[in-house]
């Protein structure tokens, strides 16, 4: 299982800071921050803890099996991320 950023992300990282495992991405001074529109897990890399969603300050964090219909789209688009990461990562070596 993993947990899912949905569109409702400001960007302000407190999740970040909570995460006990370094997976929610880009970070602040990553040169994707800016532009990106929302953060994201590696569904690869979570733990299933939910320190995250007590973090976030607009409830934008669901666990996989929770996320409302309207956003069943995020799950797809969180691990999406991580996929074009690790290729340009590999185009880039
Ligand atoms: S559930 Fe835990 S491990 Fe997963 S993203 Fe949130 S804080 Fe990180
Ligand atoms: S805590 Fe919530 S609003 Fe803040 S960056 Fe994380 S998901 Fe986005």
């Amino acid at each position: 299982m993993t947990y899912v950023i949905t569109g409702s992300c400001i960007k302000d990282d407190s999740c970040i800071e909570v995460c006990p495992v370094d997976c929610i991405h880009p970070k602040p001074g990553a040169p994707d921050f800016e532009t990106a529109e929302q953060l994201y897990i590696d569904p690869a890399v979570c733990i299933d803890c939910d320190a995250c969603v007590e973090a976030c300050p607009v409830d934008a964090i669901f666990a996989e099996f929770e996320v409302p219909e309207k956003f069943a789209y995020a799950l797809e688009l969180n691990a999406d991320f991580f996929a074009e990461l690790s290729t340009a990562e590999r185009t880039a070596a």
